[in-house]
């Protein structure tokens, strides 16, 4: 009788022992299947929010050709008189405006924020065929296009903004946040070589 009590108890701890061991296996199976996910999603993360500022020179202008083009050019669009000066200032203005945008974008990496959108503090004869104020593009479309990224053109007047989700709509936009890239893709942008003097 004693000895049967004995293997029972025996038995039963033996039981208990393979169950524990059993939900631990299970335990750790599910935490590395959730590690690798972590890992998954975070590399697609370090790749979609690396810096457009490596690729960019790829897609725009260099301060060389900038230079030689505007060398060559005595008028803008308007064919108002291009001075020395205002060709610096044209320079200027695309390597200020260019700096603005990827520093929104690397902010807005910092914050993880998904939207961008366009917008004009002031008219820009030459972007207003092409580009509405308010339209967004994603932080992907940013990162596959990095032609997305203002200055257009040269004295291009468009910025990229994040977009916060508390600024409000009517406020950034005219008719509404409406996605800047249709189903065909990017739509036309501006050539950089039509020049707006700045004023
Ligand atoms: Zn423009």
């Amino acid at each position: 009788m004693f000895i049967t009590a004995i293997i029972g108890i025996i038995f039963f701890l033996v039981l208990i022992l393979l169950a524990v061991r059993f939900g631990l296996t299970k335990q750790k199976a599910e935490e590395e299947r959730e590690s690798q996910a972590v890992i998954h999603t975070s590399g697609i993360y370090s790749i979609m929010r690396k810096s457009p500022r490596e690729d960019i020179g790829t897609v725009k202008p260099s301060r060389a050709e900038i230079s030689q083009y505007l060398s060559e050019q005595n008028v803008d669009i308007d064919k108002n008189s291009l001075s020395q000066a205002d060709k610096e200032a044209l320079i200027h203005q695309w390597n200020t405006s260019l700096e603005n945008a990827l520093n929104e974008v690397e902010e807005g990496d910092k914050k993880g924020l998904e939207f961008y959108y366009y917008y004009f503090e002031n008219n820009d004869r030459v972007c207003e065929k092409y580009v509405t104020k308010g339209c967004f593009v994603t932080r992907q479309d940013l990162f596959k296009h990095p032609e997305l990224i203002p200055p257009f053109h040269l004295g291009c007047r468009c910025m990229l903004k994040c977009h916060h989700g508390m600024e409000k709509i009517k406020d950034t936009t005219q008719i509404g946040m409406r996605p800047f890239l249709n189903t065909k893709g990017i739509p036309p942008l501006p050539d950089w070589k039509n020049i707006l003097k700045i004023e």
